[in-house]
């Protein structure tokens, strides 16, 4: 009589982050990571080639994962790159950017995120200083993780020094897959709101390129100004192959609108089991938004070209500290400083009460209708933009103040 088949039961897709580890676990290729409709990536197993082996089962970090712990972490600070053209290329002060440049030093991998030149995004190895600079940059967007948790894992085996840098679910996802400690092993994850579907972001793309007919080649979200800092206003820089940058603000900068809305991210970054105090981590990077709430702080044009907020988690991260601190100015704060003001440090976004209507909508309609319908700023914000546009820095900080508390 033929035995009933058992297919593996791996987390459900509301849980599931797309690290891959159960893609790359799986030692007979049955497991391939597809895109559902918004372009968020879910393993599919082929029951042909499974031979319902588990593995992929005991790995997945959502359902339990192997030799997972958090570390609590024993320092805090805030920090800023002494370079300030690198900090000008990070999305805070660069503290990213200052880790990974000490690994390289080292003779070390850095993986990061990175856009490809159809600008979809996946982590990509660095191993020399030129190629750190696609790493650098949040892009809010989900990252592919495709077969890095093997190269990695090979690396590692062959005594390799590697930082893994991303999100904090990915990270998790990688050392389960490891399923062991490596001694050669940094991780860093950030403070992380959430990840929209590849696909929402290639929608977007797509418009802004038939709107000014030319190939986007850089989209920068939070763009740093020419001169000292960063623009007190809501726009997003779009670079491209032919033509000028170009400021996408208002209606063209509909997709950081959804973003900060919490339109259209994954449904595991609302119950995220990343985030917290305790992290699986090394080292965790973040705005240091509340900086100066709890303990004064008073160089206010510091905060205009971006700080840091880096923890060390572990024993091996504050070994490290003193491989690259030296590049920083930096100074120990509070965790509660740290998370004042930055929520998502311990606790899960809140989604957009459209965002049903707007995953049933996603596939039907144009992104001009969809911009029209769910990506507009409320009144608030819009009073908020103009008077930032048009009154002096001191005025928007105290502005901030009266917002945020
Ligand atoms: C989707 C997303 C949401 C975020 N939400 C918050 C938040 O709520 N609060 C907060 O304080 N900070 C948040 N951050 C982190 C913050 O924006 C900075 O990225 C962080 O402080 C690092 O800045 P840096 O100047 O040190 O490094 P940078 O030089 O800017 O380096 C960027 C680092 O982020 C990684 N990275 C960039 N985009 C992605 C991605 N999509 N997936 C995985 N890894 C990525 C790269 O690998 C690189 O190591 C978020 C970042 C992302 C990508
Ligand atoms: S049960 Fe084993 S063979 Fe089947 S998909 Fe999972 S890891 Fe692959
Ligand atoms: S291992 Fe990662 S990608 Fe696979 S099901 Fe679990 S969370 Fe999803
Ligand atoms: S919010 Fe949590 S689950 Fe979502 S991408 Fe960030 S770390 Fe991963």
């Amino acid at each position: 009589m033929e035995r009933s088949r058992r297919y593996p039961k791996l987390c459900s897709k509301d849980k599931c982050t797309a690290c891959a580890a159960c893609y790359n676990v799986c030692p007979h290729k049955a497991i391939d990571m597809q895109e559902d409709k918004f372009g968020e990536l879910f393993p599919v197993v082929d029951v042909n080639l499974c031979v319902e082996c588990g593995l992929c089962e005991r790995i997945c970090p959502e359902l339990g994962g192997r030799g997972l712990y958090r570390h609590e972490p024993s320092k805090i600070y805030y920090a800023w790159l002494k370079d300030a053209s690198c900090r000008k290329q990070s999305t805070s002060g660069g503290v990213a950017y200052a880790i990974s440049k000490a690994i390289i030093r080292k003779g070390g991998h850095v993986w990061g995120a990175a856009y490809d030149q159809d600008m979809e995004l996946r982590y990509v190895e660095a191993n020399a200083l030129p190629e750190l600079k696609g790493i650098q940059k949040s892009k809010y967007v989900q990252s592919a993780v495709g077969d890095a948790f093997a190269v990695i894992k090979k690396e590692l085996q062959a005594g390799d020094l590697v930082l893994f840098t991303g999100t904090g679910c990915h990270v998790k996802g990688l050392r389960s897959f490891l399923g062991r400690d490596y001694g050669n092993l940094l991780t860093l994850d950030l403070v992380c709101h959430g990840v929209p579907g590849a696909g929402v972001f290639r929608k977007y793309r797509k418009w802004v390129e038939s709107r000014y007919g030319d190939k986007m080649t850089c989209y920068i979200p939070r763009p740093k100004r020419a001169g000292d800092g960063q623009e007190l206003g809501y726009y997003a820089l779009a670079k491209f192959k032919h033509r000028d940058d170009i400021k996408l603000e208002k209606r063209d900068n509909s997709f950081f609108v959804g973003f900060q809305h919490n339109l259209f991210l994954r449904s595991a970054c609302f119950d995220c089991q990343a985030n917290g105090k305790e992290r699986y981590s090394d080292f965790t990077v973040a705005d240091f938004w509340g900086l100066g709430k709890l303990e004064q702080f008073k160089p206010y044009k510091e905060r205009t070209r971006g700080i840091s907020m880096l923890a060390l988690n572990s024993e091996r991260a504050r070994v490290f500290f003193e491989e690259f601190s030296s590049e920083l100015v930096y100074e120990e704060r509070t965790y509660a400083e740290a998370s004042l003001t930055n929520t998502q440090y311990y606790r899960s976004a809140c989604p957009s009460s459209r965002r049903e209507t707007f995953r049933h909508d996603f596939a039907e309609k144009s992104w001009d209708e969809l911009a029209d319908s769910y990506m507009k700023y409320t009144t608030k914000e819009y009073i908020l933009y103009y008077i930032k546009k048009f009154t002096p820095p001191i005025c928007y900080y105290m502005l901030n103040y009266w917002r945020n508390g």
